[in-house]
């Protein structure tokens, strides 16, 4: 009961971090009140209990990343590309997750090699249904040489969590796997040198669907300037695989009414894994 109790206290909390609107549940102590099906404040008063622990979106054993989800939207923009030949002519036979990453480990295509600590090649499940694709690695990342673990990484972990689609079963990756100076964007010319890793590890990992973290993830992606305003809400396909484009965590963190559309796009991917 209280291993269930906490599991749904964790997923509320969740959902107020993706912008949802708030309800209040009554603290651990109004529990045996509130669940004999007393009102919430009555339950809180009848225990003598004024601490309110939890705000939440709805209170609800049942609530569920499915509901009021937004449905599944008409089509974007397909995008084929020559994934053999640009796989062959760039990797050679480097045919592991692991191969990629020992490339990239040695790699100077391009400029951001200088700067970097390490690199990041990516990291997650072999055998991931959903690819996670951002725009490149930041301080924590480039000191680590892991993808999204800094202040945005542990976002999106909460927010994969609440798609029950845990980072773990996830593979997340970069467009460019070397940090950019100052954070910048990286250039179209860094991008173009490093994607073929990129292709690589999609076509190893094979997912059913791809999430494009921000604008400069849909760009390598889809190859066009767009704002995400103009990208998101569609179903893009890339090589054939569902492709969702939707806010990069670090801008959830700088404008917190972009959680919300955040959490409509990350639910229609969710929808496209089980479709
Ligand atoms: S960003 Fe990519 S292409 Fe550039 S040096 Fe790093 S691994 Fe190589």
């Amino acid at each position: 009961m209280a291993e269930r109790d906490g599991l749904r206290r964790r997923y509320l909390a969740q959902q107020v971090e993706l912008g949802g609107p708030e309800v209040v549940l009554p603290a651990a102590g109004a529990q045996a009140a509130g669940a004999a099906g007393a009102p919430m404040q009555a339950a809180r008063l009848a225990a003598g209990v004024a601490r309110l622990d939890i705000v939440a979106t709805r209170a609800g054993a049942a609530a569920k990343w499915s509901e009021n989800a937004p449905p599944i939207p008409g089509p974007g923009l397909t995008v084929v590309t020559d994934l053999p030949a640009l796989v062959s002519d760039a990797l050679g036979d480097s045919a592991s997750l692991a191969a990629v990453a020992e490339l990239v480990a040695s790699c100077r295509k391009c400029a951001l090699c200088d700067g970097r600590s390490r690199t990041v090649p990516g990291e997650g499940n072999p055998e991931a249904r959903l690819m996670l694709v951002g725009e490149g690695p930041g301080a924590t990342e480039d000191a680590t040489g892991r993808p999204f673990v800094g202040q945005a990484g542990q976002l999106l972990d909460k927010i994969l969590e609440a798609i029950e689609s845990p980072r773990p079963s996830t593979f997340i990756a970069n467009i460019v796997k070397c940090r950019p100076p100052q954070n910048r964007k990286p250039l179209p010319d860094e991008m173009a040198a490093c994607l073929p890793y990129l292709h690589r590890q999609i076509a190893l990992v094979r997912p059913k669907v791809l999430i494009a973290l921000g604008s400069t993830a849909a760009e390598g992606m889809l190859g066009v300037r767009k704002s995400l305003g103009e990208l998101r809400g569609k179903v893009h396909r890339w090589n054939g695989i569902p492709l969702v484009v939707t806010y990069h965590p670090a801008a959830l963190l700088r404008n917190p009414n972009w959680k919300k559309p955040t959490w409509d796009d990350v639910r229609i991917a969710r929808q496209l894994l089980d479709g």
